[in-house]
Parts: C-alpha cells; sequence; structure tokens
C-alpha cells in the first residue's frame, strides 16, 4: 500500500516508535530511523528491518532536543531516498515530580522533545510534501494531550502542545493533499512506562505485578495496555486514501482512559 513512499519515525529505536515503523514498512515503505541506543543494536535493528521487510532502512542519530539536527535528519532522508512523504513525530520522554520541585532543566527537556522537535521536523519536511502534494504527518501525543494526571505538568503541557499544533498544521493544509494527525495513546508497555511501573512499586513498597496492575485499574478501562503493534496499524491506516480527510483529529488509542 506504501510503496514508493518513504517514512521517517522519530524514537523509532524502541517502544511505539518501533512498532509504528515496523507497520509501515510491512506497508512497503522506505524508512527512516532514529532515537538513542548503542550503534551495534540500532545497526542490527536496521539491518533486520531491511531484511524482514524488503524495503530500505536508513538511520539518522539525530537528538530531538536540537534544531539543527533535527533539520538535517529531514535533509538527509529526503535526499537519500528521494523524499520524506510519511513523518511520525514520536520521540519522547518522561519525568514525574509536583510542579513546584520539578526541576528546570527536565522541564525544558521534556518541551524540547516531546513538542518542540515535532514543530522543527514539520517546518522542515512540509515544504517537500508540498512540492508532491502528497503527505502525512503523524504526532504521537498521549492521552495526556486530552487530560492531565499529578505529577506531570511538563508532559501533560507538551503533549496539549501536540495536538494543538496538530490542529494548527492540518488547517494550513486543508487544500492539499496532506494530512496531520495526532495518535493519543493510553498505557503501552513500553521502557518509558516499565520505569513508572518500577519507581511506583519501589516507593509503594509493593510487587511490580501489583504496581502495574494498579497504574491500569486506575486509568485505563479495559484493564488491558495498548500495543506498539495496534498503534502502528492506526499509523497505517492514517496513511491510506480512505483517510484523508481525517485532518487534525486526536484519535485515541486509550482503552477508554479519556471516555471517563
Ligand atoms: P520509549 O522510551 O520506548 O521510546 C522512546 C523513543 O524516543 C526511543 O527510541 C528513544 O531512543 C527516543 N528518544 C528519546 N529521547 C530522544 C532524543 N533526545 N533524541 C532522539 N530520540 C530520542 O517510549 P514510548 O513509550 O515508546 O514513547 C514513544 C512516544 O509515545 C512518546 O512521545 C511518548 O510520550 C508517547 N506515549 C507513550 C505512552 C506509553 O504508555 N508508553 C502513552 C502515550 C504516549
Amino acid at each position: 500500500m506504501l510503496k514508493g513512499k518513504t517514512a521517517l519515525v522519530t524514537g523509532s529505536t524502541s517502544g511505539i516508535g518501533l512498532g509504528i515503523a515496523r507497520a509501515l514498512a510491512a506497508s512497503k515503505a522506505d524508512l527512516i530511523i532514529n532515537g538513542l541506543g548503542e550503534a551495534d543494536a540500532i545497526e542490527k535493528l536496521r539491518s533486520e528491518l531491511a531484511e524482514e521487510f524488503g524495503v530500505r532502512v536508513l538511520y539518522h542519530g539525530a537528538d530531538m532536543s536540537r534544531p539543527a539536527e533535527i533539520t538535517a535528519m529531514i535533509e538527509y532522508g529526503a535526499n537519500a531516498l528521494g523524499s520524506i512523504d510519511i513523518l511520525v513525530n514520536n520521540a519522547g520522554i518522561q519525568y514525574t515530580a509536583p510542579v513546584e520541585q520539578f526541576p528546570a532543566d527536565r522541564w525544558d527537556a521534556i518541551i524540547a522533545i516531546n513538542l518542540s522537535s515535532n514543530f522543527h521536523a514539520i517546518a522542515a519536511a512540509l515544504p517537500r510534501m508540498r512540492e508532491r502534494n502528497w503527505g502525512r504527518i503523524i504526532n504521537v501525543a498521549s492521552a495526556h494531550g486530552l487530560v492531565a494526571s499529578p505529577a506531570k505538568s511538563a508532559y501533560v503541557a507538551a503533549k496539549h502542545g501536540v495536538v494543538g499544533l496538530t490542529k494548527a498544521v492540518a488547517l494550513e493544509t486543508a487544500q492539499t493533499g496532506i494530512t496531520c494527525n495526532a495518535i493519543c495513546p493510553g498505557w503501552v508497555l513500553t521502557p518509558l512506562v516499565q520505569k513508572q511501573i518500577d519507581d511506583r512499586a519501589k516507593n509503594a513498597s509493593i510487587p511490580v505485578d501489583k504496581a502495574r496492575q494498579l497504574m491500569l485499574a486506575e486509568k485505563q478501562p479495559s484493564g488491558e495496555f495498548v500495543t506498539p503493534e495496534q498503534l502502528g496499524q492506526v499509523a497505517v491506516f492514517l496513511c491510506s486514501e480512505a483517510a484523508s480527510q481525517i485532518r487534525g483529529s486526536s484519535i485515541s488509542v486509550d482503552g477508554g482512559w479519556t471516555a471517563q
């Protein structure tokens, strides 16, 4: 379905980004992957994706907190693969603390990586999409782009910002073949969430299994984690012709979290 298209997925060495990259590659898109990790492990991942799906896969190590590196990654991808047709802004980090104890440098890092990186990548990729009058911009926001939780001021602010940015870009591209939407996942069991489960188990002196159950029970009515594979399929759908009039939407995939 996506043969001849190229997709850049930020933060795709792990978790949700990797799930989305795999689903796009399974639909035959060529890929630029990005994210942190050991060089050897990343090269292994890159070559395995290329082999498994029979697509071209390149890696760029742009640090998503650095605008110049983001712009350079878009240039690199467009030059190496001929275009950037699909941009998935997924890289993200988390830090939890009450607002009056929230370290200013953690605030700045979360705003830079979870929000401003989306702006820089979109600004750099959009002119190339306009040239071809086709594009898909998919921002991985969160249930926290729609509702808040305590101790997550920076994350909630950044993800609400992503939802707003998504709407603004969707309006600016409304009369083109380019769409911009957000996906708002609930809990997905990735390293980012495992750390929160481990912290909770430690702080409450409870087993990790119990902490996991409590986190789900508190927020996610389904009682089940969303999977990276499910989110990958949502991203593939957003790239389809059927989704061409979905514009500026925030699609909740959250086990009912934000229905409450
Ligand atoms: P993860 O920790 O498994 O993956 C994060 C990815 O971002 C990794 O590839 C990491 O290397 C990359 N990354 C982090 N900092 C980076 C930087 N400075 N430069 C480049 N890459 C960087 O986390 P995840 O849970 O898969 O999260 C992916 C996205 O999904 C994030 O935006 C997160 O906020 C969002 N999200 C996650 C959940 C969840 O429950 N896991 C829920 C809603 C939204």
